[in-house]
């Protein structure tokens, strides 16, 4: 039987009226006898009021009492929509995500995934009934409840399709797919038929909405995304592993860019005066690991005299939190002096293979100078440029950029 992951996200079920749409979208899909699973996030911004909830009764909310309660808004959703579903006629059973086998560490607020026992959603399946899952959630070996971190449902329902083995996992959203660029941004963005997993992987978490750990799982476990509106019909985009055809004699052009992307609130700090010795990189990093916090870009000049200079951005909600870990570090060394900054922004540009293509760096460097947007640091990898600039400007890099790598025209 053929068997689809959908995931609605919270403004797809945000009242009754869109539930009862969702409801008979998968009714439909059900009818023609293909399994459903269907994996839910929060009603709207229920998930942002239970927190503003917990952070006025307590200053300091203990992480698993607030996993807990967080979990509670995907079942507010859940069982709505399979009421919905019983109303259309459809059998239908909602399971929290530990009742769905969704197992996981103890992290609490960004817990990940260790396994999927599928033996309760496959019983139901084989009952013919659509099984609704709360998103974002799983539970410890302790029993404990614990979440994904913030829009983590699209991550349960990938999960779910990889351990399913489905066909594929259709996410709907507010959005009609994948573009190019932001659209708030960039008028001109196209929306993408289709992208590769490591492309979306750079778009994803350079702004466009989705959890990135569902698309490393959609790469890893080789699941077809397509992402699309819950609201209307329009194409979406389908994120999988594109094969390349060596017949349509576009061999090497594939090599092109496939989009902008931008992160604003992006922070630097900068240790001067860094001891030039085997140890030190570490020394600064894994603490800041160990407080969950992650790097983004890191520069390491040179040294000269035996030191060195280390810059490299955190998120700016990561920023004080990073800099008193690195603080005390530079206390224990003595020689460091720190410097940070906020308000800055990484805008990339993302295709794949790009690195062996020549002239890439060079053409956003010019057209970013042509813009008069200053760089301030620049990474790149495999499939993407980034340039660290200043975040009042990051919007109009991003206009420039997509119009100098030509996303506004069709693809040939
Ligand atoms: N409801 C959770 C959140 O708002 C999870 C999700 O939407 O995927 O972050
Ligand atoms: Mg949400």
């Amino acid at each position: 039987m053929a068997l689809v992951v959908h995931k609605y996200g919270g403004s797809s079920v945000a009242d009754a009226n869109k539930i009862q749409r969702v409801a008979r979208r998968i009714v439909e899909v059900s009818k023609l006898g293909t399994g459903v699973v269907a994996v839910v996030s929060a009603m709207g911004d229920s998930t942002d009021e239970l927190i503003e909830l917990a952070h006025s009764v307590s200053n300091s909310p203990n992480p698993r009492e607030m996993d807990l309660l967080l979990s509670t808004g995907e079942l507010v959703s859940c069982t709505l929509l399979t009421m919905a579903l019983a109303n259309l006629g459809q059998e239908a059973v909602s399971l929290t995500g530990s009742q769905a086998g969704i197992h996981t560490d103890t992290s609490h607020g960004r817990a990940l995934i260790h396994r999927v026992d599928t033996s309760r959603m496959q019983k139901e399946l084989e009952k013919g009934r659509v099984v609704v899952v709360a998103g974002f959630q799983g539970i410890t070996e302790d029993n404990d409840i614990t979440t994904l971190g913030r829009g983590g449902s699209d991550t349960t329902a990938v999960a779910l399709a990889a351990a399913l083995g489905a066909d594929r996992c259709e996410i709907y959203t507010d959005v009609d797919g994948i573009y190019t660029s932001d659209p708030r941004i960039v008028p001109e963005a196209r929306k993408l038929t289709e992208i590769d997993y490591d492309e979306m992987l750079e778009l994803a978490n350079y702004g466009a909405k989705m959890h990135p750990r569902s698309i490393e799982l959609g790469g890893v476990y080789n699941v077809p995304i397509y992402v699309s509106s819950s609201f209307n019909d329009t194409p979406g985009t389908l994120i999988h592993c594109i094969p390349g055809n060596a017949n349509e004699g576009e061999m090497e052009n594939r090599i092109k860019a496939t989009g902008i992307a931008c992160t604003n609130n992006v922070a630097k700090i900068t240790v001067r005066g860094v001891p030039d010795r085997p140890g030190v990189a570490a020394a600064l990093f894994e603490p800041l690991a160990q407080s969950g916090i992650s790097v983004d870009t890191i520069v390491q000049n040179t040294s000269e005299d035996r030191t060195t200079d280390i810059s490299f951005t955190v998120s700016g909600t990561d920023l004080p939190a990073a800099l008193s870990k690195v603080e005390e570090l530079s206390t224990e060394m003595g020689t460091c002096e720190l410097s940070s900054e906020a308000n800055l922004a990484a805008v990339s540009v993302v295709g794949s293979g790009m690195q062996h293509t020549p002239g890439y760096a060079s053409r956003m460097f010019r057209v970013l100078a042509d813009g008069n947007v200053n760089i301030d640091m620049i990474t790149t990898s495999e499939i993407r440029i980034s340039c660290i600039i200043r975040e009042e400007q990051a919007q109009e890099a991003v206009k420039l950029l997509h119009r100098g790598f030509q996303l506004d025209e069709p693809n040939p």
